[in-house]
């Protein structure tokens, strides 16, 4: 039987070096436990580290990279970047393998620590996985991929729900060089298939069925649709989730069958740091998803690091993203991030509100976790329900609360920190994209030990720079300055292209503002030098001159007490240019009238911000239109509010296609 705990043995140098200057010299050291935590997570030193890693990017990183990951062959030269033409070159000539960076090497030292806590949909049951079984089943995916014709740079498309065998094939594509295009197992039949296409994946990987929130997913059926779409594809595995009876086709071979004849072992490619690791396609909030292709070293390292620093984490901490391994929040913070540093990591397979709302917490409780890693929409979601859904579970155990993917309105940033934190907790609301492979933002690590800041992201990671430009491209200096969010200068885990379409990635993020990566969002950087994002630039509202992110009006509407969730945009106006039109919903037992709500919200908002603020339109809304990752998509109530319900541009990622509808209804009787 495994231990619940993570690595016990000695900790190893290349996990727990972190830089330690003295007098202006640079040297690593090898801390005790204790130490390395009060220099990780709050640092004396963090302005410091901060300010040499922007100095001297070359030395900073350098050294991480040959203490941290394991080579086959030392690199030769740190970085060749030149962000005038979006070019990332990091560690070059140097060969190394993911995988083995992953498992082998904690394998070695400590086959029995749990790599894996597989929280299965069906409540209260998990499964654990040691780094010896998971480097077990690797090998036998391995071979399965290479006895099956896959080689390097070959792409594998995973279609599979959140369990150990998904991140085993992950590992296993790692292993032999071939790139993973993990696709989130809810997307549809189409959706699929212009994934796999634009992959030019020959081989699919996916299960019988996926259970989530007690549901079955037929998920073989949605891949038997996607396929016949997709004539390069020669072999479908299929993977026994619920033991379904599902039709076995010409291409369709069992993955179980295949795997258990093959050995288990499997020696490692060695893989240049330039080669793909993996392409993943972005959310899809505001258009056609981008094939974001990552690299192997950079990225590795940077999620290595970040997961170590941003979460606090230590040798023995269970740490749990609720993430689906088919976003980037799951492949860096489920897999890569936490399996590098050989610590625990819980898989979760359900949704937050199966079989109750207090879902969440009785896995905490249950699996004592000590790093909690979540989403805005899924807090905003749960406060809607009475507190005692998290109070009556033991979160004593829990240290850190990680917040990504939207920002994170101040009412459900308090909840999350008093309710579940009970003010204990750090909570980490961490910036960051699919392009930049991991954290870029984050109250820690940080020199001082103050509470956070709600709504503030906060401050860069180590070795990113975070510049806002106007809208001539003109650098903000100084602080309480708002504008458009770039990054100056290179990162090793920076996107390298979108898969296929090199033109895009050039357009999409480097020529708006030469010389720098343009985010696409906005933020502010207040009076002490902080970080606040603001939303999508393209998501600014205009109102007689005045420029508003939809974030700040959407703080204040949230703050009244029945409503659960909003989101606001602009819509055309003919005297003010713009006009601002607010999506509401309400909470469970809300009673309030419409008109009521609709008087009380816009005297709040006149109240927070300042009368021009105050919506037009204000929608009690059935529902918001989410991407399957959970995220509004503000483009989609845009058209609505403008009145253009024809053409919805790609909803290939709405979640739930049915909220359109109800929202264009209640938008007629208010027009
Ligand atoms: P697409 O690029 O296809 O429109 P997407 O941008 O939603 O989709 P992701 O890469 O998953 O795809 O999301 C990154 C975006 O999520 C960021 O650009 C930002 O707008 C938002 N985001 C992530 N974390 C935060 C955060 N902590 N605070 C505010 N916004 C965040
Ligand atoms: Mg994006």
């Amino acid at each position: 039987m495994a231990t619940l705990r993570g690595l016990r043995t000695t900790p190893q140098c290349f996990s727990r070096a972190i830089f330690h200057y003295s007098k202006g010299q640079k040297r690593f050291l090898c801390l005790s436990k204790q130490a390395n935590s009060q220099l990780a997570f709050v640092s004396s030193e963090y302005n410091e580290i901060y300010k040499r890693s922007i100095e001297d990017p070359d030395k900073f990183w350098g050294e991480l990279a040959s203490t941290r990951l394991q080579w086959i062959k030392p690199f030769t030269e740190v970085m060749d970047c030149d962000m005038n033409v979006g070019k990332h070159r990091w560690f070059m000539d140097g060969l190394l393998n993911v995988s083995e960076n992953c498992l082998d090497r904690h394998v070695n030292r400590s086959p029995e620590s749990v790599a894996l806590i597989w929280e299965k949909d069906e409540p209260g049951t998990h499964e654990t996985v040691t780094y010896r079984e998971l480097l077990k089943m690797t090998c036998q995916l391995a071979n399965t991929l290479k006895n099956h014709g896959v080689k390097k740079g070959d792409r594998v498309c995973i279609y599979l729900p959140n369990c150990p065998l998904a991140v085993a094939t992950m590992l296993a594509c790692s292993r032999i060089g071939a790139a993973h295009n993990v696709v989130f197992a809810g997307f549809s039949a189409e959706a699929l298939a212009s994934r796999i296409t634009d992959a030019g994946a020959e081989v699919v990987i996916t299960a019988d069925q996926g259970v989530r929130g007690g549901k079955t997913i037929d998920l073989k059926r949605t891949v038997d649709e996607a396929v016949s779409k997709c004539s390069g594809v020669r072999h479908v595995f299929v993977m026994s989730r619920t033991g379904a009876d599902v039709p076995m086709g010409k291409k369709d071979i069992s993955l179980e069958k295949a795997m258990s004849e093959e050995s288990a072992e499997c020696a490692v490619e060695p893989m240049n740091s330039e080669d793909m690791l993996f392409l993943l396609y972005t959310s899809g909030s505001t258009g056609k998803p981008k094939g974001i292709q990552h690299s192997q070293a950079g990225y590795l390292l940077y999620t290595n690091l970040t997961f170590q620093h941003v979460f606090g984490y230590e040798p023995g901490d269970i740490f749990s993203c609720v993430a689906d391994i088919g976003w980037i929040t799951g492949h860096s913070y489920v897999v890569y991030g936490p399996l590098s540093n050989g610590a625990t990591s819980v898989l979760f397979e359900s949704i937050p509100t199966y079989p109750d709302p207090g879902r969440y917490w009785e896995t905490v409780q249950r699996l004592k976790i000590n790093q909690f890693y979540g989403a805005p929409t899924a807090i905003r979601l749960l406060l809607k329900y009475e507190v005692d859904w998290v109070k009556k579970y033991d979160r004593s155990s829990l240290r850190v609360l990680g917040t990504v993917g939207e920002p994170i309105n101040a009412d459900a940033w308090h909840w999350y920190n008093e309710v579940v934190g009970e003010k204990r907790c750090t909570v980490v609301d961490t910036w960051w994209q699919t392009e930049t492979g991991g954290i870029f933002i984050a109250p820690r690590p940080s020199a001082d030990n103050s509470t956070p800041k709600p709504e503030f992201a906060t401050r860069p990671f180590f070795g990113v720079e975070p510049v806002l430009l106007d809208s001539e491209g003109v650098e903000l200096h100084g602080n309480n300055v708002s504008g458009n969010l770039c990054i100056r200068g290179s990162v090793p885990s920076m996107a390298r292209t979108v898969y296929g379409d090199h033109r895009r990635y050039l357009e999409t993020y480097y020529t708006t503002f030469p010389g720098y990566y343009f985010t696409g969002d906005g933020a502010l950087r207040d009076k002490d030098g902080h970080y606040r994002i603001t939303g999508r630039v393209d998501d600014v509202i205009n109102i007689s001159g005045h420029r508003l992110g939809t974030a700040e009006i959407e703080d204040a509407l949230d703050n009244h007490p029945d409503v659960a969730e909003s989101a606001v945009v602009g819509f055309p106006h003919d005297i003010k240019g713009e006009g601002i039109y607010a999506y509401v919903t309400l909470k469970e037992h809300a009673l309030i009238t419409p008109e009521d709500l609709r008087l009380q919200l816009k005297k709040l908002v006149k109240k927070e911000i300042g009368s021009f603020a105050a919506p037009e339109i204000i929608q009690v809304a059935p529902g918001l239109p989410k991407t399957r990752s959970g995220k509004i998509m503000r483009r989609i109530l845009r058209k609505v509010a403008a009145n253009e319900f024809e053409d919805l541009g790609d909803v290939s990622t709405l979640a739930e296609p049915s909220v359109v509808e109800g929202i264009v209804n209640e938008h007629k009787k208010l027009i």
